[in-house]
């Protein structure tokens, strides 16, 4: 079973994978956590290369195909044999980021995105994905930066992370079966609730 959590920055996703993922080992299941971009040696090392600050003039383009770069190479060393053996694979960010960020916040050809997305994911699709969302996107975002080390993207400005907020949920209108979106205001334990009742089809929780 594969599962991706999607949303702006500082919406919760690391939190709430934590929870599922917690909640999954204790229920006998193998868990493999990941995040994009990152979860192999070649993908963590990629993602050094596009958040590092000293790296800001890197082009758009540049920026979407390292993104991909990582996904093929996690998709293809880490994902596909997960799912193949029966594990649960949870992801922090996956393709509906790609869209999001380099679609409609960097303003990227969508169709190329979403070719490229393809060719990186070899026919893998999550079954599901939930789509956290902060209150407003200033509060996640302002979350986001008071974390150490705000990077290229959390620095990038509230019109951009506004773009990327409502193409998530333009996301989560045009997926209805496969994106969940849940809110993230208020108490953690409140949020993790919704989350797992959301994949109550896919756990026998
Ligand atoms: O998930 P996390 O916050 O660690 O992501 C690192 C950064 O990469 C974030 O600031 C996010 O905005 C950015 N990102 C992006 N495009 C993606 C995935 C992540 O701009 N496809
Ligand atoms: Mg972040």
């Amino acid at each position: 079973v594969f599962v991706t959590f999607e949303g702006g920055d500082g919406a919760g996703k690391t939190t709430h994978i934590r929870f599922l993922a917690n909640a999954l080992s204790a229920m006998g299941r193998e868990v493999v956590c990941l995040r994009e971009p990152g979860g192999t040696e070649v993908g963590e090392q990629l993602r050094g290369v596009v958040l590092n600050p000293a790296n800001s003039n890197i082009c758009d383009g540049s920026e979407l195909l390292i993104f991909e770069a990582a996904r093929a190479q996690l998709v293809s060393q880490v994902i596909a044999p997960a799912l193949e053996r029966g594990a649960v694979v949870l992801c922090d960010r996956f393709t509906d980021s790609t869209v999001a960020y380099q679609g409609y916040g960097r303003g990227l050809d969508r169709a190329f995105v979403e070719a490229a997305n393809a060719f990186a994911c070899q026919g893998i699709v999550p079954d599901r994905t939930i789509l956290l969302v902060a209150d407003s996107a200033a509060e996640g975002l302002e979350r986001a930066t008071r974390r150490a080390g705000a990077d290229r993207m959390e620095r990038a400005g509230e019109d951009f992370h506004a773009r990327v907020n409502a193409a998530f949920l333009e996301i989560a209108e045009k997926n209805p079966r496969r994106v969940r979106l849940v809110r993230s205001n208020g108490r953690k334990s409140h949020t993790a609730v919704q989350v797992f009742a959301q994949l109550a089809d896919l756990f026998p929780w």
